[in-house]
């Protein structure tokens, strides 16, 4: 027999990792878990167990603690003891702290590696060569940013108690995400794991006690949704981080409506992979197993939906087939081993009725000849599947698998791949293979997800932002950019830094406001504003208008004007309006945009005195109070011209082989309803900065003082703003809200107004998962930093280099 044959008759022999260390650890803790409070262990106070099981075995590993309302009340409890001296311990000693925690789990690394991989199922080369040198690099990297807080973000503070709940898929890892930069900043937290997935948590827990970590900084209780449940309602957390399913998300977003708590949000994805015609396909093939094959596919930003370009898609096909067949499905502690369990029985059958179901709907299901095997397997496996002639409509074309399962469809030209791959209501991740840099740079700005690999798939590192467009959620991990999920603002008065001069000059315009009411100089009624839709004045739909008063004059009121009272229909006209000039204004060159909004200030400042007039006609300030204001507006129209080409974004430097892009990019569409104090300003302080950003606007200004905005249109008639990309509504607040805020084709949406309508703002969008940023109807306006990230969200692109 040859050599060449004997190649290729040799079969793998079993190579496994050794399990003794992790059954020792549970053997230790007589396979009985405690909660973790204040650094110590408790019982739960409701004497509720449940298992913890080896999907590869069926096996029972340990009894996990059920931990109830009380349990949580004691776990926040202890972290809000703690805040106020972790808070204030100096960066460089916490930067200490977080620096003994990665030596520690670099120390235990094969421990960590074992136990995650016999209590989640996933291949010991995955948790042995990804997760657990991930989470070390979390600690060491934030490590960091504990270091350089004090330096770096001078005018930032921790938020205070953090409660995370986090997934079964990367548990120690997701663990690490959440855990790292929230104490790196300074916060104290309380942490869940999943309930099927808690052991390496608790492990953890165990090393955060031996470096002295101080009591309540870091408190892990476990339990199921009943905890989470509770964390989340809890009346004394900050901050809720949650990584799972789009549909708890919107559990969480509606829980939180209307509370002081802050919340990101990273949920479900079903990401393209998108392959061109001229791409490597040997390469492309081998990224498709990382992206969908990678932990059973358990991955919210698996590469699940394969596009490829029609003029090598049989070709392409075929590979992929035969990749398929040599994969190896088994026992996840063997190194030998590919594609490890499904995590638990009720995931496993999730996904036997998606592939039924995608059968049923007609597309075509392929699984390696060796398939049958895993179902003869003790334990949960499934084979990796692959659907061809999938319809995009179809539901596993659109709905998250959560397995091995890879549906294909073809394209024909660039702009079908783009629109196929914006096909869906997530963003998560992209992947685009072409050997064309152009053409990969260019999708790459056009694919709506929060991080997009060229000729690369499944890239982390903590340096570069993860997080989601559309229903994958809000906020980022890693990076810069996922610092400020952990921080806030400090009050004005700690502010060492010289105050933005949009702010000094709106706090000019308040002390020159004059207390005497100077109607002197107001017009006479006129006319009806109308409202601004698609560049062009339109009567309001339902044919009503609201009376606009000024101050009173004695006892009597002051009818100054009238609105049209806009509903629901005027809104969808005005969103449709901005939906359709979006994209071209996110595309306008920066140099452009800020070209546009300097217009608008020249043609503003000829009418300084017409606009003087209308403010001190509806608020009663002074002619010098009012004219201060107009003259602030006008400066910040040019701070927001200035930032146009100049809100630049950063290069990561990850540890790969790459240069990782983080690209700020529009929100999209907008919809902005103006607090009621400093009418002009607000409305230069607000919507500037979002227009300048690229995003194209619905405003509806202040039901109390709506006339600055409406006597905009004629500005903005004249300064060449493109037709859509500024539209104005005027009306009630709330209704408004409420038809904007249910609006799928807003993206963002930003609400001044009482409490009461920021609750119902959040509520409601909780449906298509737009951002929001509430604040009141009068005080403060916010400070432009936080305007333009809220303008904005990083997309992170990957790009890889090397001959
Ligand atoms: P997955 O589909 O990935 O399991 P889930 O969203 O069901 O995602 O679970 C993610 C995490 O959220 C787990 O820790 C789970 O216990 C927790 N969880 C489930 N339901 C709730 C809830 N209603 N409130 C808060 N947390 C919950």
């Amino acid at each position: 027999m040859k050599v060449a044959e004997l190649t290729k008759s040799l079969v793998y022999g079993a190579a496994p990792e050794a399990a003794k260390p992790a059954l020792d650890w549970i053997a230790e803790h007589n396979g009985r878990f405690q909660l973790f409070i204040n650094n110590e262990w408790k019982n739960p106070s409701g004497k509720e167990w449940f298992d913890s099981t080896n999907p590869a075995t069926g096996r029972k590993l340990g009894s996990i603690a059920q931990a109830t309302s009380t349990d949580v009340n004691a776990a926040v409890k202890a972290a809000r003891k703690a805040y106020p001296s972790w808070s204030a311990t100096p960066g460089h000693i916490r930067a200490r702290y977080l620096y003994a925690i990665a030596r520690q789990i670099q120390k235990h690394a094969r421990l960590f590696a074992v136990l995650e991989t016999i209590d989640n199922g996933k291949p010991i080369r995955e948790t042995r060569d990804i997760d657990i040198p991930l989470v070390a690099r979390h600690f060491y990297y934030h490590a960091g940013w504990a270091q350089l807080m004090d330096k770096e973000l001078p005018d930032h503070q921790a938020i205070g108690v953090v409660a995370q709940i986090i997934p079964w898929n990367f548990p120690l890892l997701m663990l690490s995400w959440k855990i790292a930069p929230a104490i790196a900043m300074g916060n104290t937290v309380v942490l869940k794991p999943a309930e099927f997935t808690s052991l390496t948590a608790l492990l953890f827990a165990e090393i955060c006690a031996s470096v002295g970590l101080p009591p309540g900084v870091v408190n892990i209780i476990t339990g199921d949704g009943r905890t989470g449940g509770a964390m989340v309602d809890h009346p004394d957390v900050d901050k809720i981080a949650f990584t799972g399913s789009t549909d708890v998300g919107r559990i969480i977003r509606k829980a939180t409506a209307g509370t002081h708590k802050k919340l990101s949000l990273e949920l479900g994805g079903k990401s393209p992979f998108m392959v061109f015609d001229d791409a490597d396909l040997d390469s492309a093939v081998e990224g498709v197993v990382d992206a969908i094959w990678f932990n059973q596919g358990q991955v919210c930003c698996a590469g699940s939906r394969l596009l490829v370009q029609e003029g090598v898609a049989d070709k392409m096909v075929k590979k992929l087939r035969a990749r398929m067949e040599k994969l190896r499905v088994g026992d996840p502690l063997d190194k030998a081993v590919d594609i490890g369990a499904i995590v638990a029985p009720v995931q496993l059958k999730q996904i036997q009725a998606l592939v039924k179901l995608g059968a049923d709907e007609g597309a075509t299901m392929w699984q390696p000849s060796w398939a049958a095997e895993c179902a003869k397997r003790e334990g949960c496996f499934y084979p990796p599947t692959l659907f061809t002639n999938v319809a995009p409509a179809s539901t596993i074309a659109q709905v998250e698998i959560f397995g091995p399962v890879l549906a294909a469809m073809t394209f024909r030209t660039p702009e079908e791949a783009v629109k196929l791959a914006n096909n869906s209501r997530y963003g998560l991740a992209a992947s685009i293979w072409s050997e064309d840099i152009n053409l990969a740079l260019d999708l790459a700005t056009q694919v709506k997800a929060g991080t997009v690999w060229i000729n690369s798939t499944n890239q982390f590192d903590a340096a570069s932002g993860f997080g989601g467009y559309r229903e994958s959620g809000f906020g980022r991990e890693g990076g810069r950019e996922g610092l400020f999920e952990y921080i806030k603002r400090k009050p004005a008065k700690e502010v060492k830094a010289p105050v933005s001069k949009g702010v000094s000059s709106q706090k000019a315009a308040t002390s020159r406001a004059s207390a005497g009411v100077s109607l002197s100089m107001a017009p006479a009624i006129d006319r009806t504003a109308k409202m601004f839709i698609g560049g062009k004045q339109a009567r309001p739909d339902g044919g009503l208008s609201i009376n606009v008063y000024g101050p009173a004059v004695g006892k009597s009121r002051n009818l100054i004007g009238e609105v049209g009272a806009g509903n629901r229909k005027d809104i969808r006209n005005a969103v449709e309006a901005a939906r359709a000039a979006a994209a071209g204004w996110a595309k306008a060159t920066a140099h452009n945009r800020a070209q546009v909004i300097y217009f608008l200030a020249e043609n503003l400042a000829a009418r300084t005195d017409e606009f003087a007039r209308r403010i001190t006609q509806q608020t009663g300030f002074s002619a010098n109070a009012a004219h201060a204001e107009v003259d602030a507006a006008i400066e910040q129209l040019f701070t927001a011209a200035a930032w146009a080409d100049k809100y630049d974004g950063r290069i990561h430097g990850v540890p790969q082989r790459n240069v990782t892009l983080a690209v700020p990019e529009p929100m999209g569409t907008v919809a902005i309803l103006m607090p009621d104090d400093y009418p002009l300003l607000a409305l230069a302080a607000l919507a500037a900065p979002a227009f300048a950003m690229g995003n194209a606007l619905v405003i509806v200004p202040s039901p109390a003082h709506p006339l600055s905005a409406t006597d905009l249109y004629q500005v903005l008639e004249t300064s060449d703003v493109p037709h859509g990309t500024i539209n104005i509504v005027t009306g009630n607040r709330d209704e408004l809200a409420k038809t904007l805020s249910e609006h799928d084709d807003i993206d963002s949406i930003w609400y001044a107004g009482p409490t009461p309508g920021q609750a119902a703002v959040q509520k409601a969008s909780a449906a298509n998962m737009k951002r929001t940023f509430v604040m009141d109807a009068s005080g403060a306006l916010p400070n432009l930093d936080d305007v333009l990230r809220e303008a904005t969200q990083v997309k992170n692109i990957w790009v890889p280099y090397g001959a």
